[in-house]
């Protein structure tokens, strides 16, 4: 006899415990919802707040952020909505409920929940662009170190290059010199005359533009190459070695690490699960946060990449029409549009140069996780082409690492997300929850 499965139930379900989720989180709460909010991981803060404050460079700045994000964790700890953390989303197997799988000393298991409204709040992750070497050890995702160091790998006494595109670099490198790495250069690949009209603009945004000349001044003796990126990384005998370029010129650096990465991609595989419309590789949504399916919500950078700014109005805004109050939303609403709209700035700012998609050599390998080499990719028409033909995209990271960059070198597209979305150890099927969905009872928790 197959034992009946239970999913909790959540008038509001929130996937992502970033800045938006935990906004979304506390704006439904507060209004009466039972607000569930789902996390993979250990704790709320997102990619932002996760372990400690951000990058920063002065005491001034950490106050400030400190207290941001304290004032945000207090909120939503006293809103009584419900973190359940160590929860990786990875399947919505039908209409109104989401699959999870959670870690337990016996081993993973699987979960479901039962949502009427849903909010995805499930943020971005880095672009990575492959050239000659970026497979070394050594080279790192520039996010990816910053989560490191947060999580106390100590880089004292390491010599890094930063590398690529975005704020996000300059925020890195402040970050990795407070924990006292030597930061030999920055090389930012965007073109100086996209970067002055830029920051021109950011007098609408003072505390951003405080925020950035606080970073330069932490980095100012450090080189930074304004229209550089890097070109080939290899061994030396100690450490890596660098080459960057300017299109004319080439130097060499070098270091112990590269951090390196090319601005951020909104993770929309799940809001893409769930049947919601993308629009130009993000997920579509109206100004009060709604996507194209009736009920579901999405929130802060799956819906464009614009900062922590936007993430909190935006997910603001999604709690708050979920629970139904949407009479607050006109003061939100301006201040979301103008959150978008720096969001385009900074996005047109940081383009993709077309020399940094063409990196790649024959032997370049572009999906790390199956071995495949640019050489094998080239002459096939299409993502899914490539796929039957190579195995490019279907190894562990799904696609989540060299699918943006199968983008930015091929024009290719993902055509379908299919579940589960990350991968599931079989033995988490071994439990009653996820194979006898038609025997699935919705339990409601008692507050
Ligand atoms: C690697 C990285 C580092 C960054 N560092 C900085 C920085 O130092 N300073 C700065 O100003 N900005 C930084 N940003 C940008 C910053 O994240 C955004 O500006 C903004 O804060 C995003 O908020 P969010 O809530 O939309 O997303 P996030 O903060 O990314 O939150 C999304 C949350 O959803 C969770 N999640 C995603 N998918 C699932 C799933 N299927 N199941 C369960 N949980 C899921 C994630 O683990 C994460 O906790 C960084 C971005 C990245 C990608």
């Amino acid at each position: 006899m197959i034992s009946k499965a239970k999913a909790q139930h959540a008038d509001v379900l929130v996937v992502g415990a970033g800045p938006a989720g935990m906004a979304a989180a506390i704006a439904a709460a507060t209004h009466g919802c039972r607000v569930l909010v789902l996390d993979d991981n250990a704790a709320e803060g997102g990619q932002i707040w996760r372990k400690g404050i951000a990058a920063t460079p002065d005491r001034s700045e950490s106050k400030v952020r400190d207290t941001r994000q304290a004032t945000l964790r207090t909120a939503f700890r006293k809103s009584g909505a419900k973190l359940l953390p160590g929860r990786r989303v990875v399947d919505a197997p039908r209409q109104g409920i989401l699959r999870t799988i959670v870690d337990t000393p016996a081993g993973p298991i699987a979960e479901s929940f039962a949502w009427d409204r849903l909010i995805l709040a499930t943020g971005a992750r880095e672009r990575f662009l492959p050239f000659p070497g970026w497979t070394l050890p050594g080279v790192v995702g520039a996010g990816g170190l910053q989560a490191l160091v947060k999580g106390g790998y100590p880089v004292a006494g390491k010599r890094v290059v930063v590398a690529g595109t975005g704020p996000l670099l300059l925020a890195v490198a402040a970050h990795l010199r407070h924990d006292g790495a030597t930061v030999v250069s920055i090389a930012e690949q965007a073109a100086l005359r996209r970067l002055v009209p830029f920051a021109a603009s950011m007098w609408s945004h003072p505390a951003k533009l405080k925020q950035g000349i606080r970073y330069r001044r932490a980095l100012a003796d450090v080189p930074y190459r304004i229209g550089w990126w890097p070109v080939a990384v290899e061994k030396a005998s100690s450490g890596i070695l660098v080459r960057l370029t300017n299109g004319k010129h080439t130097v060499a650096e070098h270091c112990d690490l590269l951090a390196c990465g090319f601005h951020l991609v909104p993770n929309t595989e799940l809001a893409e699960l769930v049947g919601c419309k993308l629009n130009g590789g993000a997920v579509e949504v109206n100004e009060q946060q709604q996507t194209t399916v009736a009920g579901i919500f999405c929130a802060g950078e799956p819906t464009g990449i614009a900062g922590l700014d936007a993430a909190l109005v935006q997910g603001e805004i999604a709690g708050l029409t979920a629970a139904g109050q949407t009479q607050q939303l006109s003061a939100l609403s301006r201040k979301r549009a103008k959150e978008i709209a720096f969001g385009q700035r900074l996005n047109a700012a940081f383009r993709l140069r077309p020399e940094v998609t063409l990196l790649s050599a024959p032997d370049t390998i572009v999906c790390r996780c199956e071995d495949v080499t640019f050489s094998r990719l080239q002459g096939h028409a299409s993502w899914t082409a490539a796929k039957l033909q190579t195995r490019c995209g279907m190894g562990p990271c799904q696609g989540r690492i060299c699918g943006p960059a199968v983008q930015s070198l091929f024009g290719w597209r993902p055509t379908s997300v299919r579940p589960p979305i990350f991968p599931v150890p079989i033995s988490a099927f071994g439990n009653n929850d996820s194979d006898s969905l038609e025997e699935l009872t919705v339990f409601q928790e008692t507050q």
